[in-house]
């Protein structure tokens, strides 16, 4: 790969451009004992260029932020020209201290005085750091902690992997795209990426060392990063997702193949925020509410009212529709510090988590149940519940069993586990309907952790051994007269969407953004087309030709650029 251009898996689609800015959580302490190469007053301007460059930007975003920020940022930029601050910094780099060390020891001199001075000055020690890390960071040449503020144009988020605590305060008009080193396509990246609708790349190798600033064009369907790209290159990756958005919003209506068979399309949410996409992107219905993203900073399990407020905004947003609300997935790649495993696990993946946890925490689960109930009341959406992780008759039976004793007629369970999809005969038989979860299903078959960034090209759902149990799980579910949604990242692959159908998958659930593009390609394809693809793709001996073969029995997919 040459040094202007990166590649990992697209899993976020659109085209993003803008400068980079690398993530990083904290600034590293230089190292204590740090000296510089004997030239004391160059080291002494050096540090001072780099305190008046830090005091410049924290007065212009004040500037531009206007209001109350500007006094506060003013006085910021004030402390960072403190002349008492400077004079301690030339004295340790006169005795040999390099910038960077004298810059944070002369801080530290200063935090202790405030720290000690009441409760309004030791209120300032945060601004102290942060304007520490700012000079350390320029005098290093690192990028700034955290997220940019009031950035002037939208720019690509480049870091090591992105934490759902990275991503709760992003503004998505502010991120032109997500690239990110870790992380497979089904990874909480590639999720979270999907639901704020922005372009991803994960698993690129190489990333993290992308100079900030440097302008980065993303392609977060193939995977493409184009660093220092031409401004014609720009412009015809922008022009070809513009016209693609065009070509696909004239598709419209409930989700169908062309020949009339009924798909039914819903959206993947993880709270309130979500609904408004899911309704302009058209989603029938939800068909994955993931809860446990509702609380997933907190220490104590939620209130009861916390639960309803919650629920109901969602119930009411879709009245009339289908929801289909997942208990708490806790344990894993989704740690809840309310509910922790019993006891600490080598492999957490194959560990307590999912419905495993309700055995050990049976009144969280009634307590979700009854919230859940009684938020359905008087509402007419109708509410559907399921149980992740499930891979036993017995769980299947005894979630049936807690849901039915909470009011709560129609419940279900994942299938994400090879074991649930070898037997899905055994389980339709004490359970209402299925959900295919891809994400785990995929990780379990192949024996691939799904976070693991170099495992991507095993973390495959067109593997023919994923399908095949996707083809195990819907016939058994179509033989026993129940429902078989899936809802993992895989729907929202056109090509995949279409597989899924012809495979006997009922209904397909995904990110908002996802919507149009699937839409579009079952609209295309009659279900014969759809089985002929699904036929060939478990026909093939691995992923990449599965994914051929499938697509060359798909045709409007290239019309659609899909
Ligand atoms: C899945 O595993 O496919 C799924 C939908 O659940 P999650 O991604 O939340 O584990
Ligand atoms: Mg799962």
């Amino acid at each position: 790969m040459s040094a202007d251009r990166l590649a990992g898996v697209g899993v976020s689609p659109g085209a993003g451009y803008g400068p980079a800015h690398r993530l990083v959580r904290e600034i590293p302490e230089p190292p204590r004992g740090s000296r510089h190469g004997g030239d004391a007053e160059a080291e002494r301007r050096r540090a001072e260029r780099a305190l008046e460059q830090v005091a410049a930007d924290l007065s212009a975003r004040g500037d531009r932020a206007g209001g109350e920020a500007r006094d506060v940022l003013a006085a910021q930029a004030m402390m960072a020209l403190d002349p008492g601050l400077a004079s301690v910094v030339a004295e340790l780099v006169g005795q040999g201290v390099s910038a960077p060390r004298a810059v944070f020891e002369a801080f530290g001199k200063y935090r202790d005085l405030l720290a000690g001075a009441g409760d309004y000055l030791a209120g300032r020690v945060a601004d102290l750091d942060d304007i520490r890390d700012r000079a350390v960071a320029a005098l290093e040449g690192l990028p700034l902690p955290g997220l940019p503020q009031d950035p002037p144009e939208p720019y690509v988020l480049v870091a090591r992997d992105l934490a759902p605590a990275d991503t709760a305060l992003l503004d998505p008009a502010a991120v032109a795209a997500f690239v990110t080193e870790e992380g497979g396509p089904t990874s909480h990246t590639a999720i979270l990426a999907r639901s704020l609708g922005v372009p991803a790349v994960v698993g690129c190798a190489g990333a993290t060392a992308i100079p900030p600033g440097t302008r980065v064009l993303v392609d977060g369907s193939t995977g493409a990063v184009r660093l220092s790209p031409t401004e014609e290159e720009v412009a015809r990756a922008m022009r070809a997702d513009a016209d693609q958005d065009a070509l696909l919003a004239t598709v419209t209506g409930p989700g169908a193949t062309a020949d009339g068979h009924a798909v039914p399309l819903l959206a993947n949410v993880g709270g309130p925020a979500d609904i408004a996409p899911a309704l302009a992107a058209g989603a029938e219905g939800v068909g994955l509410f993931r809860t446990e993203f509702l609380f997933l900073d907190r220490e104590d399990p939620p209130t009861w009212e916390e639960q309803q407020d919650a629920y109901r905004a969602v119930f009411e947003a879709f009245s009339g529709s289908r929801v289909v609300v997942r208990v708490l997935d806790a344990g894993a790649d989704k740690p809840l510090d309310f509910l922790p495993p019993p006891a600490p696990e080598p492999n957490p993946a194959l560990g307590e988590r999912g419905v495993r946890m309700f055995r050990h925490y049976p009144d969280v689960l009634a307590a979700q149940l009854d919230a859940l109930a009684r938020a359905a009341e008087g509402t007419s959406a109708r509410v559907q519940v399921m149980a992740p992780m499930v891979a036993t008759v017995e769980e299947a039976a005894w979630f049936a069993d807690a849901c039915r004793t909470a009011g709560l007629p129609s419940s279900g369970v994942m299938i994400e586990i090879p074991a649930a999809a070898l037997r899905a005969a055994d389980i339709a038989a004490v359970t209402g309907f299925f959900s295919i979860g891809t994400n785990d299903l995929t990780q379990y078959a192949l024996a691939a952790d799904r976070e693991a960034g170099a495992l991507a090209g095993l973390q495959d759902p067109w593997h023919p051994a994923v399908l095949d149990l996707v083809a195990l799980a819907a016939s058994a579910a179509a033989a026993a007269g129940r429902e078989c949604g899936l809802c993992g990242e895989a729907a929202a692959d056109p090509a995949l969407a279409c597989v899924f159908a012809g495979l006997g998958v009922t209904s397909l659930s995904m990110a908002a953004l996802a919507l149009p593009r699937v839409r579009a390609a079952l609209a295309r394809h009659t279900l014969d087309a759809c089985r002929r693809a699904a036929a060939a793709a478990r026909a093939a001996n691995s992923a990449a030709a599965a994914r051929a073969a499938a697509r060359a029995k798909l045709p409007a997919l290239a019309e659609l650029s899909l």
